[in-house]
């Protein structure tokens, strides 16, 4: 395999998948009866807070009963030992890359384990159940904590540093992602446009996006990525 230096993994739901953290098509896209678009927005919010709270707050506590998987962990030791920069940017909202020993890590689409203050903005890590009737550590003003995730329709965090970095990688690595949400999906097509990139994909089965990859390999992502990376390090 080539030798590269600036690495950008795309990680989504597939990759915890063998944590025990459902993905959005095992739990058949439902929450006790609601669609999880329903109960992830800021409507949502508004209309039935404490719904929501439940929602993340029972999410939350589930990160206290899984762990981080071989695929988590083959990226914390490809940060660590590979000759250049690895980049985890991940859609997923658990902790289980930190715990992997992965330390460069974009949480476009936000923790679990982290609240933000809607009036003062501080963003805190948060370990317990967050409801309605908690303080802001920092302003005392209630109810005003949510939880630090970027619901349907709000804007991905740190975009343009994002984007950065896959107009400057040399390879570009897809894993368990479905390919259908957005601007995730996209991000291979900028990576390709460059010219210079190489692109794989890891996934159970061919993803939504699957052709725009110059390379698939299709299994358990905690096979395929440990064994990726043993390529990458050889
Ligand atoms: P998705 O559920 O839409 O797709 C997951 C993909 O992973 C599927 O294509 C599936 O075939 C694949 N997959 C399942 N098990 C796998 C395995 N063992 N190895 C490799 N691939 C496997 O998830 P998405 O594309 O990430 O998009 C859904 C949105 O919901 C994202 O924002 C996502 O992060 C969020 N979400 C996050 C979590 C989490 O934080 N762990 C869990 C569910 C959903
Ligand atoms: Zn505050």
């Amino acid at each position: 395999m080539a030798r590269y230096r600036n690495i950008v993994v795309l990680t989504g739901a597939g990759i915890s998948a063998e944590s025990g953290v459902a993905t959005f098509r095992d739990a058949g896209g439902l929450w006790e009866q609601h669609r999880i678009e329903d109960v992830a927005t800021p409507d949502a919010f508004q209309r039935d807070p404490d719904l929501v709270q439940g929602f993340y707050n029972q999410r939350r506590a589930q990160l206290f009963t899984v762990d981080p998987n071989p695929a988590h962990i083959a990226l914390g030791k490809l940060e660590q030992l590979l000759d250049g920069t690895v980049t985890v940017v991940t859609q997923n909202v658990d902790n289980l890359h930190e715990r992997g020993g992965s330390k460069n890590i974009i949480h476009m689409h936000g923790e679990l384990s982290k609240v933000r203050c809607r009036h003062c903005s501080i963003v805190v890590e948060w370990l317990e159940d967050c409801t309605q009737e908690t303080r802001c550590p920092n302003c005392s003003d209630a109810p005003a904590l949510r939880p630090h995730i970027v619901w349907f329709g709000e804007m991905p965090f740190d975009m343009e540093r994002i984007e950065s970095l896959l107009y400057a990688c040399d390879l570009f690595v897809s894993v368990g992602t479905s390919g259908n949400v957005y601007p995730a999906a996209g991000f291979v097509s900028a990576v390709r446009s460059t010219g210079v990139a190489h692109t794989i994909e890891i996934n159970l089965e061919p993803s939504e996006g699957a052709s725009y990859f110059a390379e698939t390999r299709h299994g358990k992502a905690g096979d395929l990525v440990p064994a990726l990376v043993d390529e990458l390090l050889e």
